[in-house]
């Protein structure tokens, strides 16, 4: 997806502008892979082959993310993710 069309991409549950942490681009520069981040609700989006995941949390599946999100631990920061959010991990901020 490119960078372009994600820039539009708001979030589903409070309309709030993402924050775009890209973490593998292709050849063109589009997004591979990366997450979305809510700046409103702290909800992380994956940016799974170059498509977003921005369903509902009921239509999530977190097992299936979680493989994924380990790998990416690095690019978040120290955070932790919980009910599909990221927030403060065991260390104190
Ligand atoms: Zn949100």
């Amino acid at each position: 997806m490119t960078i372009e069309t994600i820039h539009k991409l708001c979030c589903p549950f409070d309309r709030a502008d993402l924050q775009l942490t890209p973490i593998r681009t292709t050849v063109t520069g589009d997004i591979d892979e990366g997450y979305l981040l809510c700046g409103q609700c702290n909800r992380i989006y994956p940016i799974i082959r170059g498509i977003p995941i921005m369903s509902p949390d009921e239509y999530r599946e977190f097992g299936l993310e979680k493989p994924l999100l380990d790998r990416w631990k690095t690019h978040l920061n120290g955070k932790t993710i919980e009910g599909f959010r990221l927030v403060a991990g065991g260390e104190p901020e």
